[in-house]
């Protein structure tokens, strides 16, 4: 038996595809080994984790078979849907690969693109990413909106997503680097950039889906999607709120100031200036209170999540040591 070879697996969150991956996870096996060649494909052994995200299709059926057939295949099934993102980390949970690819099984991530994906990890990088050298097929509306995301969480994470896809490899020390992490809900594409390890891209065109039906995600799944995203990675909207109080206060106290002028030169009906007051003034003053609150729920929000404050790769201190010695 070979005991160096180097096991790569690659995990495809499946929900509702009980058609599409009768083919697809064949031709990604397919497209993998063809990739490789055959002397190199000997030199790994495959293994695909498939993730049933609580599929109301024929899915798990389809997947219980497919098993029978290819060993090499794996499958988990949730009790429900708990969205793409819990997918990927039961995937990433499961896989034992010294790599692990994660890709989509419609075939709107091109397979081909795997075998590349390995070489450039051979030659040292830890993560490869699949860039969207275009964007898929989508209406206007939706294009811009993602731009807006993208736009939006840069300024607020500086993270710079544009094009990032979840297509990526993931060297083992990087899957134990995120499954380490204590974070509840994730940001799968976010997480990987901000621990910034050793990174290659790879471009690609967004294939339309082989079925031609429609995404998985509906708008206001895209939405919450956006907002949980940015809240996961920024407390900035927590503190908008002070400087919206701030801002409140000075405008008050302007109006307030006037509205004072003009009852000492008799200007004003009665009780006028009273009310403006005390609604400008209050209402700043509450704001800019929720504002101080917002900050410190800001910081226990930040402490909550637990992110170690540093990641060490342990390749990085190997070789250091070997220097040194
Ligand atoms: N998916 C999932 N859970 C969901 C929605 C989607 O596991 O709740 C999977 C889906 O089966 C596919 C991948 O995530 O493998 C991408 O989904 P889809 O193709 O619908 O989205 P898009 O291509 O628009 O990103
Ligand atoms: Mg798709």
């Amino acid at each position: 038996m070979n005991t160096t070879k180097k096991t790569i697996s690659i995990v495809i969150p499946v929900y509702n595809e009980a058609q599409l991956i009768q083919t697809s996870i064949p031709s990604i096996i397919h497209a993998v080994e063809q990739g490789l060649g055959t002397q190199r494909a000997d030199l790994y052994h495959l293994e695909i984790v498939a993730v049933n995200d609580g599929s109301s299709d024929q899915t798990a059926q389809v997947l219980a078979h497919m098993q029978q057939q290819e060993p090499r295949i794996r499958a988990i099934s949730f009790t429900r849907n708990f969205g793409k993102e819990a997918a990927i980390l039961a995937g990433l949970q499961h896989a034992q690969g010294d790599a692990v690819v994660v890709i989509d099984a419609d075939l709107q991530h091109p397979p081909a693109l795997i075998a590349p994906m390995i070489k450039l990890w051979e030659n040292g990088l830890l993560v490869v990413h699949a860039v969207k050298a275009q964007r898929a097929r989508e209406s206007w509306l939706q294009r811009h909106l993602a731009k807006a995301f993208y736009a939006v969480f840069q300024s607020m994470s500086g993270l710079d997503l544009r094009g990032h896809s979840d297509f990526k490899l993931l060297d083992k020390q990087v899957v134990q680097m995120l499954l380490a992490l204590p974070e509840r809900q994730r940001f799968f594409r976010g997480l990987i950039s901000w621990a910034n390890f050793p990174s290659g891209q790879l471009p690609f065109e967004v294939a339309d889906r082989p079925d031609g039906t429609e995404s998985k995600w509906n708008r206001l799944k895209l939405l919450r999607y956006a907002v949980n995203n940015i809240t996961s990675f920024s407390s900035l909207p927590l503190k908008l709120v002070t400087y919206l109080g701030v801002a409140t206060l000075l405008f008050g106290l302007i109006i307030g100031g006037n509205s004072l002028l003009q009852k000492i030169e008799g200007k004003a009906i009665d009780g006028f200036t009273t009310v403006n007051l005390l609604i400008i003034i209050i209402g700043g003053a509450i704001l800019l209170s929720l504002g101080v609150i917002g900050h410190y729920l800001a910081r226990l929000y930040d402490e909550m999540k637990g992110r170690p404050a540093y990641l060490v790769r342990t390749d990085a201190i190997d070789s250091k040591d070997k220097e040194a010695s």
